[in-house]
C-alpha cells in the first residue's frame, strides 16, 4: 500500500515536472526566431517529438538528429551552444522548470529522486515513443535511451534540490525573465546588421567544360582498318565520291574510331553471331559477341529483309545506347549493313552495386524535391566520352525517372558505387487509334476522367476536339503509309492531355511535350495543331524505335524526324505543306525547315549547314535549332524525288537502320542504305539522297567538333576545392544534387527574374569555368560558398523552403565571391563584359536586403524585381 502510494506520488510528482519542461521548452522554441537556431527551433516546435527531442537534448547528453523532411541530420553538443553564447541556451530552461517543479512538489531527497526517475521515465519514453510511432517525421533524437535517462534524472535531482532549499515559485519566474531579456538582446543584434554594397551573381550549373574539340579525322582503333578491307571497304571509299561500283557508305565515330554504320555486301555465313565473331575487329573487339544479348525484334520489314538486333552487356548489366543491328537480305546470306554501336574496349567502375535502387531514388529526389520516382530504377554502364586510343572507363549507375507535380521528368544517373553522386542528368520528357483526350484546363494534372475517348463526338472545348482529331490523322498516316500500327507499332493507347499548364497561376502555356515513362503527349492551350500533334507523337515512333538519345546530335535527330513526320502528315491531310513548325498555333512559326536561316534566334540565323552546327550545352545541346540541319537536306530530298518517296527512306532510316547512339553522318548512311533498299543500289533516289545530305554538309567526312558539357559544381567541388569544404556542412552529393534543382528552375523559367538570371548565367558561364579551372583559390572559394548555399538551393520553391532564411554569412560570402571573380577576370585580360554585368545587377537587386528572408521569400523578392 505504502510502497504504490509512493510510486503513484513519485510518478504524479515526476509527470508534472515533464509537463512544465515540455511547457517550457515549447515555450522557448517559439522565441527562438533568428538564424539556424531560428530554423532549429521552428522546425521542432511543430510536434510532441520535436519538443520532446528538444526536452531531451537539453539535458546535455549529444543528440544525433535526422529528418526526411529535409534530407538531412548531424550531431549536435548542447555544451557547445552554451559556450558559443548561442540563444539555443535557453532550451535548458525546459529541465530546470522540471527541476524546480520536482523540487517544489517534494519533501526530502528520497521523495525528489523518486520524482526525478519519474520525470526522466516520462521525458525518455515520449522521446522515445514518439519517434516510434513516427519513424523519419521531424526530428529523432538517437541518443539511447538509458543516457537520456540518466542525465534527465541528474538534471532534475539536482535542480530539485535548490528548489527544494529555495521554495518559491518567484525564481522560475526571474530566471525565465533573465533569459528572455538575454534572448531578445541577441535576436535583436541579428537584425540590426549594417548594409553592405550590393552584388548579385546566382551560382549555376551546367557549363561546356573547355574549347570545342575538333574532330579526329581518319582515326580507328587498331584492327579496324584490316576488318574494313576484309568486308571490301576501303576506309577512303566513302565521302567525296560515292562509290558507284560497290554502293558502300559508312559513318564513323570519329573519337571512339569505329565505323557506326557501314554498307557492305559481305557474306553472312552460318549465322549473324558467326558473322559477328569473323568480323570483330569492324567493331575493335576480340570477342563481342560474349557482350552481346539478342533483342526483341522490331516489327516486319514491308520488303522482307532480316534485322536482328542485339544489346552490349558487361556482367548482365546493360551498356547505355550500346546496340548493334546486322541487316541481312531476305535469304539471310549476305549481311547488306551494320548499326554499330558496340563500345570497345569498355572499363567499368563495377558491376555489383554498392548504393541500392532506393537509396538512388533517395539521391536523384534530393535534386528534385516533391518529385516521385517514376518508374523501377535500372543497373546500367554508362560510358564516358570516348577519346582515340584509350579504353572508355564507364561509371556503374542506377537510371532513375523522376516525375514532378506538374506531369515534368527528369532522368537521373547515380553513381552506383557511391553515397547518392548525381553523375548525369537529362529531360525525360521530349518537348515538342484509341484515342483519350483529358481537358486540363489549365492545370497540370486530371482531377477527372477524360472529356473525349474514341468514337466519342466532338465536346464543346475546342482544344479537346482539336487533339483529338489531330492525333486521329496522325494514327490514319502511319497505318496507311507505313502499316504502323499507332505510335509504338503495336496499338499503344494514344493518351493526350489538352489546355496543359504548369503555371502556377494557371495562365496558357505555349509548350507540348511527349512523355516516354507514360507514352502520354501534353499540349498547352492553343498549340494543338496538326503538325504540333503529329510533331510529339512522332517522338514516340522515334523513342520506340531507333530509341535516339534527347541531347546533342541525337536529340537534334529526334526534333528533326518529328518536324519532317509532322510535315509529311500534313501533307498527307490537305495536299501540300509549308514546311514551317508551329505554324497557326500560339508559338508562331518556329522553324522553316525549307528556309532554315530565315528565322533567327538571339541574332543568330538558324543553322542550315552542318559547318553552322551551334556548340554548347544549353536545349540539351540546341536541339530544337541543329534539327533543321538534317530537316533541311528531307527537305531538299522530297523537292528531288517528292514526299511519297521521301517519306518512305526516312521511315525506314529510322525504324530499321538508326539506333541510340547515333548521329547525323549515320542518319546519312542508314538513309542511302534505306534508298538502296527500297529503289535498289545506285538507283536515283539512292543518289539523290547522297546529294541532298551532301547539300547540308552531312557528306560523311566533316564531323562537327564536340563540346563535353559538365556539371559546374561538379567541376567547382573537385580536386582542390574539396579541401576548404566544411566536415560538418552539406556533403559533395547534396551539394551537386541542390545545383541540379538550381538548373531545373532556370530551365523551366517561369518569372521575369529566373529568366533574368538564366540569362545571365549563359553569358558569364564558359568564363567562369575558365577562371575556375585555373585558380586553386576560385576553386576553393567556390566550393565553399556552393556548399554554403546548400540549403537554400535545396529548399527553394518548395515548401521548406519557408523554414531555412538567408544569412549574413551567406550574402557575405557571395559578394567576397563576386568580387573574387572580378578581380581574377581583370588580371586574366577581361573584355569589360563582366565588370559591365556587375554594373547593371548592382542597378537591379539589393541583395543585403534578403539577410533573414526565408529561401523563398528571398526567391519572391528577386521575382518582385524583375516582374
Ligand atoms: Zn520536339
Amino acid at each position: 500500500m505504502r510502497l504504490a502510494k509512493n510510486v503513484f506520488r513519485a510518478l504524479w510528482a515526476g509527470g508534472l515536472a515533464a509537463a512544465a519542461c515540455l511547457a517550457v521548452t515549447w515555450a522557448m522554441l517559439a522565441l527562438l526566431v533568428s538564424g539556424a537556431e531560428g530554423l532549429v527551433g521552428s522546425f521542432l516546435a511543430r510536434s510532441v517529438n520535436g519538443v520532446t527531442t528538444a526536452a531531451a537534448a537539453a539535458t546535455g547528453g549529444p543528440v544525433d538528429w535526422w529528418s526526411a523532411t529535409l534530407s538531412s541530420g548531424g550531431r549536435i553538443w548542447p555544451l557547445r551552444f552554451l559556450l558559443q553564447g548561442s540563444p539555443m541556451v535557453l532550451l535548458a530552461l525546459g529541465p530546470v522548470a522540471a527541476g524546480l517543479t520536482a523540487g517544489l512538489l517534494t519533501r526530502g531527497r528520497a521523495r525528489l529522486l523518486a520524482a526525478s526517475a519519474g520525470y526522466a521515465t516520462v521525458i525518455t519514453a515520449t522521446a522515445t515513443v514518439t519517434a516510434a510511432v513516427a519513424p523519419g517525421e521531424l526530428a529523432t533524437v538517437s541518443t539511447p535511451w538509458p543516457i537520456a535517462f540518466v542525465l534527465a534524472l541528474a538534471w532534475c535531482f539536482a535542480v530539485g534540490l535548490a528548489g527544494q532549499a529555495a521554495r518559491r515559485v518567484k525564481v522560475v519566474a526571474a530566471g525565465a525573465a533573465v533569459l528572455l531579456i538575454a534572448q531578445l538582446s541577441v535576436s535583436g543584434s541579428a537584425v540590426a546588421a549594417p548594409p553592405a554594397k550590393a552584388r548579385t551573381e546566382l551560382p549555376v550549373t551546367m557549363a561546356a567544360a573547355g574549347p570545342p574539340e575538333p574532330a579526329p579525322v581518319g582515326y580507328f582503333r587498331p584492327g579496324v582498318t584490316e576488318a574494313l578491307a576484309k568486308v571490301g571497304v576501303s576506309h577512303a571509299a566513302d565521302g567525296a565520291k560515292i562509290a558507284a561500283d560497290t554502293g558502300v557508305t559508312m559513318a564513323k565515330d570519329p573519337w571512339l574510331g569505329v565505323p557506326t554504320m557501314l554498307s557492305m555486301q559481305s557474306p553472312a555465313g552460318k549465322d549473324v553471331k558467326s558473322w559477328l565473331r569473323a568480323n570483330a575487329g569492324l567493331l575493335a573487339a576480340k570477342d563481342p559477341v560474349a557482350q552481346l544479348t539478342e533483342l526483341p525484334a522490331r516489327p516486319k520489314d514491308p520488303l522482307g529483309l532480316k534485322h536482328d538486333w542485339f544489346q552490349q552487356q558487361v556482367g548482365g548489366v546493360p551498356v547505355y545506347g550500346a546496340r548493334v543491328g546486322v541487316h541481312r537480305d531476305a535469304k539471310g546470306k549476305t549481311v547488306l549493313s551494320l548499326t554499330n554501336n558496340f563500345i570497345p574496349d569498355l572499363v567499368p567502375t563495377g558491376t555489383k552495386p554498392t548504393l541500392d535502387a532506393p537509396s538512388a531514388v533517395t539521391a536523384a529526389g534530393r535534386a528534385m524535391p516533391g518529385a516521385k520516382a517514376g518508374a523501377a530504377p535500372e543497373l546500367l554502364l554508362l560510358p564516358d566520352e570516348p577519346d582515340p586510343g584509350k579504353p572508355v572507363a564507364a561509371t556503374l549507375v542506377w537510371r532513375v525517372t523522376m516525375v514532378a507535380d506538374d506531369g515534368r521528368s527528369t532522368v537521373f544517373y547515380v553513381d552506383a558505387l557511391s553515397t547518392g553522386r548525381i553523375v548525369k542528368f537529362e529531360p525525360g520528357h521530349l518537348e515538342y487509334k484509341n484515342r483519350s483526350v483529358w481537358d486540363l484546363n489549365n492545370n497540370p494534372r486530371p482531377s477527372g476522367g477524360p472529356a473525349r475517348t474514341e468514337g466519342e463526338g466532338p465536346v464543346s472545348e475546342p482544344d479537346v476536339n482539336a487533339v483529338y482529331d489531330h492525333s486521329g490523322r496522325f494514327y490514319d498516316y502511319l497505318s496507311s503509309t507505313f502499316g504502323r500500327d499507332s505510335w509504338d507499332g503495336e496499338g499503344a493507347r494514344m493518351n493526350s492531355y489538352a489546355r496543359y499548364s504548369n503555371d502556377r497561376n494557371h495562365q496558357p502555356v505555349k509548350n507540348a511535350f511527349f512523355d516516354p515513362l507514360t507514352g502520354e503527349t501534353m499540349f498547352g492551350e492553343g498549340t494543338a495543331t496538326l503538325t504540333i500533334v503529329s510533331h510529339e507523337w512522332q517522338h514516340g515512333v522515334t523513342h520506340s524505335s531507333a530509341g535516339l538519345f534527347s541531347f546533342f546530335q541525337g536529340g537534334s535527330l529526334h526534333e528533326s524526324f518529328s518536324d519532317v513526320f509532322a510535315a509529311f502528315t500534313e501533307y498527307k491531310v490537305k495536299g501540300s505543306t509549308s514546311w514551317k513548325a508551329g505554324e497557326g498555333s500560339s508559338l508562331g512559326v518556329i522553324r522553316d525547315l525549307a528556309n532554315p536561316s530565315a528565322l533567327s534566334y538571339d541574332g543568330k540565323p538558324h543553322p542550315d549547314h552542318y559547318s553552322k552546327y551551334w556548340l554548347g550545352c544549353a536545349d540539351g545541346g540546341w536541339v530544337h535549332f541543329n534539327s533543321l540541319i538534317p530537316s533541311h537536306a528531307w527537305y531538299i530530298l522530297a523537292t528531288r524525288i517528292g514526299i511519297g518517296k521521301t517519306q518512305e527512306i526516312a521511315y525506314r532510316d529510322l525504324t530499321t537502320q538508326l539506333g541510340p547512339r547515333s548521329r547525323f553522318s549515320d542518319t546519312r548512311a542508314g538513309a542511302i542504305q534505306a534508298a538502296s533498299d527500297l529503289y535498289g543500289k545506285n538507283s536515283p533516289e539512292m543518289l539523290e539522297t547522297w546529294r541532298a545530305f551532301g547539300a547540308v554538309g552531312i557528306d560523311g567526312n566533316y564531323e562537327s567538333p564536340r563540346q563535353q558539357c559538365m556539371c559546374f559544381a561538379d567541376e567547382s567541388l573537385t580536386g582542390v576545392g574539396l579541401e576548404a569544404l566544411d566536415p560538418d556542412g552539406a556533403s559533395t552529393d547534396a551539394t551537386v544534387a541542390g545545383l541540379l534543382r538550381v538548373r531545373d528552375i532556370f530551365e523551366n523559367a517561369e518569372s521575369g527574374a529566373v529568366m533574368h538570371y538564366a540569362q545571365l548565367y549563359a553569358r558569364a558561364n564558359s568564363r567562369a569555368m575558365e577562371l575556375l579551372t585555373t585558380s586553386d583559390t576560385l576553386r576553393r572559394q567556390t566550393a565553399h560558398l556552393m556548399q554554403s548555399m546548400e540549403p537554400a538551393f535545396r529548399t527553394v520553391n518548395t515548401p521548406q523552403g519557408d523554414l531555412i532564411s538567408i544569412t549574413q554569412g551567406q550574402i557575405d560570402e557571395i559578394n567576397a565571391l563576386v568580387d573574387a571573380y572580378l578581380e581574377a577576370d581583370i588580371d586574366a585580360g577581361s573584355d569589360g563584359t563582366w565588370t559591365a554585368l556587375a554594373r547593371s545587377e548592382l542597378e537591379h537587386a539589393n541583395i543585403q536586403a534578403m539577410v533573414g528572408m526565408s529561401v523563398n521569400e528571398a526567391y519572391a523578392y528577386l521575382e518582385s524585381l524583375f516582374d
